[in-house]
């Protein structure tokens, strides 16, 4: 028997456990399921497993805006998995939970009005059908199943073992070995500090530096406003008011005096690493900060392993492995026991799912997107796309509420389905890409961006990845304007 529900979420990460628990408190009428690949939930904060793995932006932000975070702002994966696990139990969501169903196809049908989603369900083996109204993807934007690695030459030659970050193996044993880590992003700025006390000698390899924030994993205003006994809902408000007001200032100023911004973040380096060490090598970046994501170092712990002499930092290109190590550019050859790429992700469209309208392929590519939201002329789907420079989830908070409020709306009004149309006075839009490239670039954006909807030059078909813009814009949205198709 094929079951249905009014809305399917697809994936139990921070944004499908967002998107239920708005559905229970706003909808509450709509029966609703969680459908999850994995075994549990979690998305990002299950699937990565390597030493140390932790937030990199604070989670009063990263939180969510109804649950106080109440730790310090920098936290790990378990400290994340503990708090969404409290979300899901306060607000009964674990019952609506399919765990180890893997969406394999999405086909709406224009004569139902319904979605049908294919779904292997994992610990059977048997493929399942379940049908929804309203299709609400959740499913992150990288592919969990393998991380990105580039094809370097001789990785076959290596002696040693290539592990990526994304696929931890269990228990690995890494104590005493030489460990070479390629790439100096967030995760490489986690794993060298929670390694470096066990394996014989750690290498950060880079090919160019990057931009980190070594401060105290504390935050000042919510120690002082828990002295005074300010309950913790207050303290959750007022902290995510002030990190965002501080973020706003420090990008502004990325853009109003890049040159000091910089200087600034490099002479924290510096006065971690002390005067002898070559942080014009290797601690100083030649983007401008912010276009590309800062990574928090908390304590500065990464420096404290690199002035201990266990972790070292080498700046220079991949020439090739070979059954030692790697030789670099320069000629000198750096050897190793373990090679840990840490080389990002792989930029993932909506869950590798095959999407068809009415038995025709859909390539989301073709379409234009409605406010980061939705697609022109795909019925009743909304997607989330958080944040990738402030936390992710403060924009996944915020397309909740607007899908709540659609789907009331279309209640209000009695009708069934919902698609975004170009009107008229849209037809000659210029078709610009989903990001701006020019002010946010890291290499998984470049790699995936033609596979992005295309964007508009002005609302709704826009998305400005600026919550500025958008915490009054998406409450703002006239969903009468015309570009919503209702019927
Ligand atoms: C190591 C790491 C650290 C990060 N740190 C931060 C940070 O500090 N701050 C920040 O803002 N962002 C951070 N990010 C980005 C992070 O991915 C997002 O912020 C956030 O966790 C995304 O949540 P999500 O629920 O949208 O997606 P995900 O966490 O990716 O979860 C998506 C879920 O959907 C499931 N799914 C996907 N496809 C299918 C399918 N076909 N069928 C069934 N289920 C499917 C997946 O199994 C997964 O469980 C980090 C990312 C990584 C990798």
């Amino acid at each position: 028997m094929v079951q249905h529900f009014d809305v399917l979420i697809v994936g139990a990460g921070i944004s499908g456990i967002s998107a239920a628990y708005h559905l229970r408190d706003q909808c509450p009428d709509k029966s609703y399921a969680i459908l999850e690949n994995q075994e549990s939930f979690g998305g990002t904060w299950l699937t990565h497993t390597y030493p140390g793995i932790r937030s990199d932006s604070d989670l009063y932000t990263f939180g969510y805006k109804f649950k106080p975070w109440t730790s310090a702002p920098i936290a790990s994966a378990d400290e994340i998995l503990k708090y969404m696990n409290e979300v899901i139990e306060e607000n009964g969501i674990d019952k609506n939970i399919r765990y180890q169903h893997q969406i394999k196809s999405a086909s709406w049908s224009s004569e139902a009005k319904l979605w049908t989603l294919t779904a292997l369900q994992k610990n059977t083996g048997e493929t399942v059908q379940i049908t929804c109204n309203f299709l609400w993807m959740c499913q992150g934007y990288y592919r969990h199943a393998k991380g990105y690695t580039p094809d370097f030459k001789g990785m076959d030659q290596f002696q040693g073992e290539i592990v990526h970050p994304q696929t931890w193996p269990e228990n690995f044993n890494y104590k005493g070995k030489k460990v070479l880590v390629i790439g100096s992003g967030a995760t490489a700025a986690t794993i060298i500090p929670a390694m470096a006390e066990e394996c014989e000698h750690i290498t950060m390899l880079q090919r160019s530096p990057t931009y980190f924030i070594p401060a105290e994993n504390r935050n000042e205003v919510a120690d002082m406003l828990r002295e005074l006994d300010i309950p913790e809902e207050w303290v959750h408000e007022i902290v995510r008011k002030k990190i965002l007001h501080d973020q706003n200032v420090l990008v502004q100023r990325t853009y109003d005096e890049p040159e000091a911004v910089k200087e600034e973040l490099i002479a924290a380096a510096r006065e971690h690493l002390g005067p002898d060490f070559d942080v014009e090598q290797h601690f100083t970046p030649s983007y401008r900060p912010w276009s590309q994501r800062v990574a928090f170092v908390p304590d500065g712990d990464l420096f404290k392993g690199i002035s201990s002499g266990k972790a070292s930092v080498v700046t220079d290109q991949i020439e090739t492995f070979t059954e030692k190590g790697i030789q670099l550019k320069s000629g000198k050859e750096l050897e190793a026991d373990i090679i840990i790429t840490a080389t990002g992700f792989n930029l993932c469209v909506l869950g590798d799912i095959a999407f068809t309208i009415d038995d025709k392929p859909l390539d989301f590519a073709d379409t234009w997107t409605y406010q980061g939201v939705m697609f022109s002329d795909i019925p009743n789907m909304a997607w989330v796309f958080g944040y990738l420079r402030t936390s992710w989830t403060m924009r996944a908070d915020m397309i909740s509420t607007f899908v709540c409020r659609l789907l009331n709306h279309m209640k209000a009004k009695g009708v069934t389905v919902c698609a975004p149309e170009l009107r008229k006075e849209d037809q000659d839009m210029p078709a610009l890409p989903f990001f701006d490239t020019d002010d946010f670039n890291p290499g998984y954006i470049m790699r995936g961006v033609d596979l992005m909807p295309k964007k508009g030059d002005h609302a709704p078909w826009i998305h400005t990845q600026d919550y500025n813009v958008d915490k009054d814009a998406l409450p703002a949205m006239d969903l009468d304007d015309g570009t919503l198709n209702f019927s």
